[in-house]
């Protein structure tokens, strides 16, 4: 068997061990006789991995007891809407910050139910920064960013102060680096770039917030029923959230968060002092707002670009081609991503400007 290094941005890698714990437990979980994708969502083998589960990212990112953490279906899409629907409490405007691909879906999204303000935007330069003064309306429901740009590579290395609520779209680093949930009304993040499957969404949502929803939101929709269930209204994505669990039990074994984030700053710059040292490619986003997650860069000539994704496939690296938006290259280097996966490219950049440059 071999594992390639798979660059994509989502869904993307899971660790080995994980798979093939999944691998070893598919037919029967724990003696139960039962895969985890056959058992009843209210039976008390699931009720218990889905229990774990929550415990353990509660423990991974240190979550308050004044939050609830939710396990949705949907994609971090739906929250682009879910979001409002719950949060403007009858109010009729929301702040968001644009910086982005994925903050302008988000603002698209939210104009259908309220009036949106821009508080900030890195539109000026091309969204290759993240810009940290808002200003934002003190009588917003909230403020909303996306804390960091997967097309893009931007990401925020602090959380900016508002005087409202802010809510993030964190994705693409979730459980990367240690936050600070008290920050924030609300974090959300679809699970298949940084947690396990496609299918699974994470909401983390201070509880004063629950409740007073917009009229006619579906109720699978409404965060507080959703949170009085135990998110279990309806059948959630079961095999999903069993693969997230292993995926935090992963990520307590190796050290838990703080760990991962210093092997993760270590991938990151490995390549990024790459980018810094050559002018074949290059890499358009502030150095202070770079993302450790996502790494977009450029040949010097995009005629370049075809015969370096297929030299790469054959070194056994894929999905390096970048978003459709923007073209390019882009590396998504997540937790699961080895660090030999980075030298590898690293090296192979070398070598191909070496050919070409
Ligand atoms: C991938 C991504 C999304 C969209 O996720 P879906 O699960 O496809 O809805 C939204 N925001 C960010 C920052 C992302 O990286």
């Amino acid at each position: 068997m071999s594992r390639i290094f798979n660059f994509s941005a989502g869904p993307a890698m899971l660790p080995a061990e994980v798979l093939s714990r999944a691998g070893d437990e598919i037919l029967d979980w724990h003696g139960s006789g039962m895969s985890v994708m056959e058992m009843s969502h209210r039976g008390k083998e699931f009720v218990g991995i889905a229990a774990e589960a929550e415990k353990d990212l509660r423990e991974l990112l240190s979550v308050p007891q004044n939050y609830k953490v939710l396990l949705l279906q949907g994609g971090a899409t739906l929250q682009f809407a879910q979001v409002p629907m719950n949060l403007l409490h009858g109010k009729g405007g929301a702040d968001y910050v644009s910086t982005g691909e994925w903050s302008k879906k988000a603002i698209k999204e939210a104009k259908a139910f309220c009036d949106v303000h821009i508080a900030a935007s890195s539109e000026d330069k091309n969204f290759s920064y993240a810009p940290k003064h808002w200003n934002v309306r003190k009588d917003a429901a909230y403020v909303h960013y996306c804390s960091n740009e997967t097309i893009g590579g931007v990401e925020f290395h602090s959380v900016p102060a508002a005087p409202v609520p802010i809510v993030a779209d964190a994705s693409s680093h979730f459980l990367s680096r240690p936050i600070e949930i008290a920050k924030f009304g609300l974090i959300y993040a679809g699970a298949q770039k940084n947690v396990g499957p496609a299918g699974l969404t994470i909401v983390i949502v201070r509880e004063d917030l629950l409740g007073n929803v917009a009229k006619s939101t579906p109720s699978v929709m409404d965060y507080k029923l959703q949170a009085e269930a135990d998110s279990m209204l309806n059948t959630p994505p079961t095999y999903s959230m069993y693969i997230a669990g292993l995926v935090f039990k992963w990520l307590k074994a190796l050290g838990g968060v703080p760990e991962i984030e210093k092997r993760n700053v270590a991938k990151a710059k490995l390549l990024y002092d790459f980018l810094d040292a050559t002018k074949f490619y290059g890499n358009p986003v502030a150095k202070e707002d770079r993302s450790r997650m996502n790494v977009p860069f450029t040949l010097r000539d995009a005629k370049l670009d075809e015969p370096f994704l297929k030299g790469a496939a054959e070194r056994g690296m894929v999905q390096l081609k970048g978003h459709r938006s923007v073209g390019g290259m882009r590396a998504s280097i997540y937790n699961a991503m080895p660090r030999e996966g980075v030298q590898r490219l690293v090296d192979y950049m070398k070598e191909f400007e070496k050919r070409h440059g």
